[in-house]
């Protein structure tokens, strides 16, 4: 009898549910457990989310290693059960079929490396087995879960610890908070990033007091969207601001950042804040007209249920709303990443504010496909923000507030615009 060093299993999962066949997080705890409940020892484990879909990954183990494919377009997932020693991987296999829910399946299960086809080396094991021990600690694997966001041709990745600490698929989108190593834990919305506890403040910052400086005497504030909490928060750092209303469409990010994101949603039970779970769009079309001093759309991307707040109807909806010296903010996409959105968006806004009346701020943003992400302005009576006087101002209540980002010199390099985001918006 012919004695193998490894014994493989190529398995074929079909008619699985798209959505687990695209949940990494979800695949990489399958895939680690599935290697345990065999009994098997884990190095470490390495998955990848490819943005729109699909997700690659391994489990290194002692034993050899588990590996993963999925289209979950075709709710198919190619896995490779490789062991060697007394590890029975079936085990395994039975373990995923039922996380992955696979309706119907195929496996071959093959010997690799015939020791009859195979020279053995003579060399000094001892070494080798010290060596190894050094190597591993068998409490402690690294869990490497990497986020793709990315469009045809650009990416941004980040690494997640593969824990998950909320996940709920809401009526709009899939509402996930994560940890990733480098940005803390954070919002994903549909596999997009939204916000971290560690560059939030970048984002925060620059939607909400440049309007406020520009407007100091603003009294009554909308925010469309912003269920993470940030942008109201930061608002409410400015005393004379009486009435803030927040008019978010998905009740389940407010939860989750809440409760996992505290710091940023730190602002919920502020009295002067009106909270309505709503859809912007639709509360815009009924706003009574010359209502807001200022009016912040911090809406996520131009999918699912935002695709609508940036359209000129709604932007149209916006400029009536606002009082005569009025100003609204929009989260304005980045010239380097969906910049046909980002140039779409301030065509609309010169119409229907004025060509001059729609200028651009640009910050970073880390975490952001690019990092450079754009603000964009509706300018309804004279105030522009790129003209204001009151720095030293700004710089008093930056030092009282220990804001992180924001200041005023940051405040007019954000509309200094490149010569080519200038001709992106030549109409
Ligand atoms: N910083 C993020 C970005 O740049 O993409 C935006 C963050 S904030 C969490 C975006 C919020 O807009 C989400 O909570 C989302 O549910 C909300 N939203 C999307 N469409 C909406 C709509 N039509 N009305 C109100 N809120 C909406």
């Amino acid at each position: 009898m012919s004695i193998a060093l490894g014994n493989h299993i190529l398995v074929e999962f079909m008619n699985c549910d798209p959505h687990v066949m695209n949940d990494v997080a979800g695949i990489e705890r399958d895939m680690v457990g599935a290697a345990q409940k065999a009994g098997a020892t884990v190095i470490n484990s390495t998955f990848h989310h490819f943005s729109p879909y699909g997700v690659s990954g391994v489990v290194v183990i002692q034993e050899s290693h588990l590996a993963i494919h999925t289209w979950p377009e075709y709710g198919y997932a190619a896995v490779d059960l490789f062991t060697c020693g007394e590890m029975n991987a079936w085990i395994s296999f039975d373990h995923l079929k039922e996380c992955f829910g696979a309706k119907s399946y195929s496996a071959i299960e093959m010997k690799r490396g015939s020791v009859n086809l195979l020279t053995r080396n003579d060399f000094d094991i001892s070494t080798m087995r010290q060596k190894a021990s050094e190597w591993r600690n068998p409490e402690f694997f690294t869990r490497n879960v990497w986020f793709t966001d990315k469009d045809e041709n650009q990416a941004l990745s980040l690494r997640f610890t593969g824990d998950v600490f909320f996940d709920v698929q809401s009526p709009f989108q899939r509402v996930r908070i994560l940890e990733s190593y480098k940005y803390g834990k954070m919002l994903a919305l549909d596999d997009m990033v939204m916000t971290t506890e560690n560059d939030e403040f970048h984002y925060h910052e620059m939607i909400s007091h440049p309007a406020l400086f520009t407007l100091p005497s603003a009294k009554n504030i909308l925010v469309i969207g912003g269920g993470d909490g940030g942008t109201v928060r930061e608002i409410l750092r400015h005393d004379h601001v009486e009435k803030v209303t927040m008019v978010e469409i998905d009740g389940a990010v407010i939860d989750a950042c809440k409760e996992f994101l505290p710091n940023i949603a730190a602002s919920f039970d502020n009295p002067k804040l009106e909270l309505i779970v709503d859809d912007g769009i639709a509360f815009l079309k009924n706003a009574k007209p010359n209502t807001y001093d200022i009016i912040i759309v911090d809406g996520s991307d131009p999918v699912g249920p935002a695709e609508g707040l940036f359209s000129v109807e709604f932007y149209t909806n916006c400029y009536n709303a606002l009082k005569e010296t009025g100003i609204l903010v929009a989260q304005g996409e980045s010239p380097k990443f969906n910049e046909k959105a980002f140039a779409e968006l301030n065509f609309t806004l010169q119409d229907i504010f004025g060509q001059d009346n729609a200028p651009v701020s640009l910050f970073f943003v880390p975490t952001y496909p690019t990092g450079m992400w754009s603000f964009q302005y509706g300018i309804k009576g004279e105030l522009n923000p790129k003209t204001i006087s009151n720095k030293s101002e700004i710089a008093d209540f930056v030092g009282k507030k220990g804001l992180r980002y924001y200041n005023e010199d940051i405040h007019f390099a954000s509309f200094a615009t490149p010569n080519f985001v200038k001709e992106l918006l030549k109409k």
